[in-house]
């Protein structure tokens, strides 16, 4: 059985009304829809509208204006799969159990999604949603006898086919774990067994948005059921590496643009990288691509609006984190940088959340349960959910904000080792454990240093101890062993 009212939308609108400020008086008469665009590795700095970086984000811009935009939001373990199942279960990976990424290396210590897991789509699926998953899943082990396939070939595998009782509630399903292959892009679809993957001579954005397209308009009810409700994700590979898989049209918007005019951070290394001129000989690519995924993004809405859905759907953009490409010495993420840990966060939903920016210290276990409470599903949230409902500051603003984001990041099979610190709106630390080592500590005021170049943590003793305390409070809510 639907819901069909969010019950707070009610009750905040008659405080609202009482006169502390103005508010939408309509409920929707309708069941709503959600509709997930979730790029993998795009920055939250990268984005046209926030004047941060020069790259071309024109859809992204124009939606901004129609969205609440958190710019603060931040990817709490920047890598795939950790960052992925928080997401899905609104779970820390202390809880939630996938401590690093899916792949043959990690696969002895069952870090992957657990099939028991509740997710904001098996919620939605009991609640009579359809719901549709199209791109990269990165949740499931690679199980001997590998895929043969590209991303298995190499010393670590990193692809699996996920099986119809690991798929979450999801309906439609065309989908793979890990594939690099962003101009040869392959799947398995619904039916497909294991062995009866396929490849696709095509972006893999381009192809992913023509089937969300698909989805969404419905002809003949071959995708879903009209009377249903639906819940789509679009999961895009791109822009993550490699950056030169993205098609000539995209590459051609940065041609003209001096490669200087994109190097003004001050946190670039002059002399290039352990990995080499990463970053000079990348960042082109990398806005190329997340351009492409922006036209790909274009598409997606221009249709929901054809297709009469823009008002009664929720759309979230998202990622799964970010990327330093070269900065810090960082060849991508999994560190505490704000170019890995930001990321963007922009959602839609007219009528009911007046566009804003916000700073509210977001991060991605919050994700489902206030997408579930969006949509009026408040009280069906999991009770082993961690993360927080905003849905209610997202419709009225107001509402209880949190003081910090929790950062973490694991060698795989030493869970209670590794780095974990907190970011705050002025504040970075983290702290870097290992068996046989002193703690490294570094601590960054980005106020004064937005680029992250000075370690502070010898000279404002009294702020690392009240960051470190402020963190501790992080580690007892997820029973962390590292503490
Ligand atoms: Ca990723």
């Amino acid at each position: 059985m639907i819901q069909r009212t969010p019950y707070y939308v009610t009750i905040a609108c008659l405080i609202l009304m009482m006169g502390l400020k103005s508010c939408h008086w309509n409920s929707p008469s309708t069941p709503i829809n959600l509709l997930i665009i979730y790029p993998d590795q795009m920055r939250g700095q990268a984005m046209g509208f926030l004047g941060l970086e020069h790259v071309k984000t024109p859809h992204l811009d124009q939606f901004s204006s129609q969205s609440l935009v958190l710019d603060q939001a931040v990817s709490n373990y920047p890598i795939c799969s950790p960052t992925r199942a928080s997401f899905m279960t609104g779970q820390y990976p202390q809880n939630h159990g996938v401590w690093s990424n899916c792949n043959s290396l990690s696969s002895p210590f069952n870090y992957e999604l657990p099939a028991n897991a509740k997710c904001w789509s098996d919620v939605l699926s009991e609640k009579g949603y359809d719901t549709g998953y199209i791109g990269k899943w990165h949740l499931d082990n690679p199980r001997p006898p590998y895929i043969d396939v590209k991303n298995n070939q190499g010393h670590v595998k990193w692809n699996e086919w996920t099986p119809p009782e690991r798929r979450h509630g999801f309906d439609f399903w065309y989908a793979y774990g890990t594939y690099d292959h962003h101009n040869r892009p392959m799947y398995w679809s619904n039916e497909a067994s294991r062995d009866s993957f396929h490849f696709v001579d095509q972006w893999g954005p381009a192809h992913e948005t023509d089937l969300a397209i698909d989805y969404l308009k419905n002809k003949g009810n071959k995708f879903r059921d009209d009377n249903k409700p639906f819940a789509l994700m679009v999961s895009m590979n791109p822009p993550h590496m490699p950056y030169d898989l993205v098609p000539k049209k995209y590459k051609l918007l940065y041609d003209d643009v001096p490669l200087d005019s994109l190097l003004q951070f001050p946190n670039i290394p002059e002399e290039g990288t352990k990995w080499g001129d990463y970053y000079r000989k990348n960042i082109k690519n990398y806005y190329a691509m997340i351009s492409g995924v922006d036209d790909q993004f274009g598409r997606i809405m221009a249709t929901l609006k054809s297709q009469g859905l823009e008002k009664n759907t929720v759309v979230l953009f998202a990622s799964d984190h970010g990327n330093c490409l070269g900065i810090h010495d960082e060849i991508s993420k999994n560190n505490h940088y704000e170019e890995s840990m930001r990321i963007p966060f922009l959602i839609r939903w007219p009528e009911y959340i007046q566009p804003r920016i916000d700073d509210l210290l977001i991060s991605t276990p919050d994700f489902a349960p206030t997408l579930l409470g969006l949509m009026g599903f408040h009280e069906d949230i999991p009770p082993e959910t961690d993360g927080t409902d905003y849905s209610n500051l997202f419709l009225t603003g107001d509402g209880e904000r949190p003081d910090s984001q929790l950062f973490m990041s694991v060698n795989v099979g030493k869970e209670a080792f590794g780095a974990r610190g907190v970011r705050t709106h002025r504040y970075t630390l983290m702290i870097q454990k290992d068996l046989d080592k002193k703690d490294q500590v570094e601590l960054f005021d980005n106020h004064k240093d937005p680029f992250q170049l000075i370690n502070v943590s010898e000279k404002e003793i009294n702020i690392k101890k009240k960051l470190t305390k402020e963190l501790e409070g992080w580690l007892v809510k997820t029973k962390d062993p590292w503490l």
